[in-house]
């Protein structure tokens, strides 16, 4: 079953059409990358079907429900989760409080401008139901075997541990999609296959993950689908061995072995 697919999805910024004419499925219960070289459109994909950016042209589909264009809060709350390239911890927070704030993401009644604030207001102000969210947050934190840290300052753990965290936080959403933009970025290889088995273990929990990734070993190790993005155009769509043999994507990405 397709849970995400986009029609003719275009975005241009001024003269630069960054995203042009893709149709991008994502099939529900898999791993699905997305890789290109930089540049080729993969974080404006991104932002445009998680609400941070609008689209030129084209659709995107949400379980078969038509949601262009909707507010990042709103698609957040439908089961759409997601993680940034850079890392965007609340560093001075504890790790448990970090992911805490993820669920006032889904409850808080915040808006696309400022969401990080308004989260911040609503972990403040909404006391009710703190402990339930305090338990879930840790059940979280016992998944990625992170209990023993939840109450250590998120700027203190070690950077691969730094981004787990913020997937951990974006799961406190409890989505249906998670969208997780170069998980890897920065870890040595003992933490990329950390990360690996984590990413596994979210998929087995039944959560859809679609990844923009460099690192091709990962890539290659965890992906069950994979569509390749050139200059904004969608250049082939396949299985990791399908892509890893296709010639368009060796010339323009992947180069020889
Ligand atoms: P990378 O692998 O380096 O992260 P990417 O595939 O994610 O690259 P994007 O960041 O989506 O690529 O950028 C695609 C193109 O759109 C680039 O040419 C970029 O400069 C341009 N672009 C992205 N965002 C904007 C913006 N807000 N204004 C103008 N141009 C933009």
């Amino acid at each position: 079953m397709i849970l995400l697919e986009t029609e003719a999805l275009t975005r241009a910024y001024g003269g630069v059409i960054a995203v042009n004419k893709v149709d991008f499925q994502v099939e529900s219960g898999l791993i699905t990358g997305l890789i290109g070289p930089n540049g080729a459109g993969k974080t404006t994909l991104f932002n445009n079907v998680t609400g941070l950016d609008v689209p030129s042209a084209g659709k995107v589909f949400f379980n078969q429900k038509n949601i262009t264009g909707f507010p990042a809060h709103t698609i957040c709350r439908m089961g759409i989760a997601r993680t940034f390239q850079n890392i965007r911890l609340f560093k001075e927070l504890t790790v448990v409080e970090n992911v805490m704030i993820g669920r006032h993401f889904k409850t808080g009644k915040s808006e696309t401008k400022g969401r990080f604030l308004n989260a911040v207001n609503s972990y403040i102000h909404l006391k009710a139901e703190e402990e339930q969210i305090y338990e879930r947050a840790c059940d979280w934190l016992d998944f990625f075997e992170m209990g023993s840290m939840k109450n250590e300052l998120a700027k203190n753990l070690p950077y691969g541990r730094q981004r787990e965290l913020e997937i951990a936080r974006a799961l406190a959403t409890d989505p249906k999609l998670l969208f997780l933009d170069e998980p890897a970025a920065g870890m040595n290889p003992q933490e990329t296959d950390h990360l690996m088995a984590t990413i596994r273990k979210i998929r087995d929990l039944g959560i859809t993950v679609v990844l923009i990734e460099h690192d091709m070993k990962l890539v290659m190790n965890i992906c069950d689908s994979i569509t390749v993005l050139n200059y904004g155009q969608k250049l082939a769509q396949g299985t990791p061995r399908e892509i890893k043999h296709n010639p368009s994507v060796i010339e323009a990405y992947l180069g020889k072995e």
